[in-house]
């Protein structure tokens, strides 16, 4: 098996998409292993998105990352890391919506910026992710 790191970001949250999120993850045969509610502060997004940090968008991402509380969650299934991105879809909500229209994204996410959630992209980004906020090991 492998883990990943997903975010419920603050728009998923206040939308009140988090139960219906969490549904699809488990029906998707992951396992929740680890989760937590939690308000990040600019120093943790700051951090978490440092390869962002040049970006003319960084700025507004930091604001909507500390806008509300998120919740963070480490999934295990086997091929994790892919098979989460690929549910949750094309980074734009707008497209994804035309591409994937089933995918997270396309059902939950606003707009290019306020996509709803997160997945690692890697294995190794997940590795970085996960014990960014929970201090385990990926296979842990
Ligand atoms: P994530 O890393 O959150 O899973 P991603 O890998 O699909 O998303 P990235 O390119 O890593 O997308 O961008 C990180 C986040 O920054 C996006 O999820 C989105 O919230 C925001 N973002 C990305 N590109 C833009 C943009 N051009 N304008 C505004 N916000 C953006």
């Amino acid at each position: 098996t492998e883990r990943t790191l997903a975010i419920i970001k603050p728009d998923g949250v206040s939308g009140n998409h988090t139960n219906s999120v969490k549904e699809t993850i488990l029906d998707h045969g992951f396992k929740i292993k680890e989760e937590s509610f939690i308000q990040l502060d600019e120093d943790h997004v700051k951090s978490f998105y440092a390869e962002h940090s040049s970006r003319s968008f960084f700025p507004s991402l930091v604001e909507y990352m500390t806008s509300g509380p998120v919740l963070i969650m480490v999934l295990e299934k086997g091929n994790a890391v892919a098979d989460w991105r690929a549910l949750i879809g094309p980074t734009d909500p707008l497209k994804a919506k035309v591409t994937h229209p089933h995918s997270v994204r396309a059902i939950c996410g606003l707009n290019l910026q306020n996509n709803c959630v997160h997945g690692s992209d890697s294995h190794q980004s997940a590795s970085r992710e996960i014990s960014f906020f929970f201090k385990t090991t990926p296979s842990g």
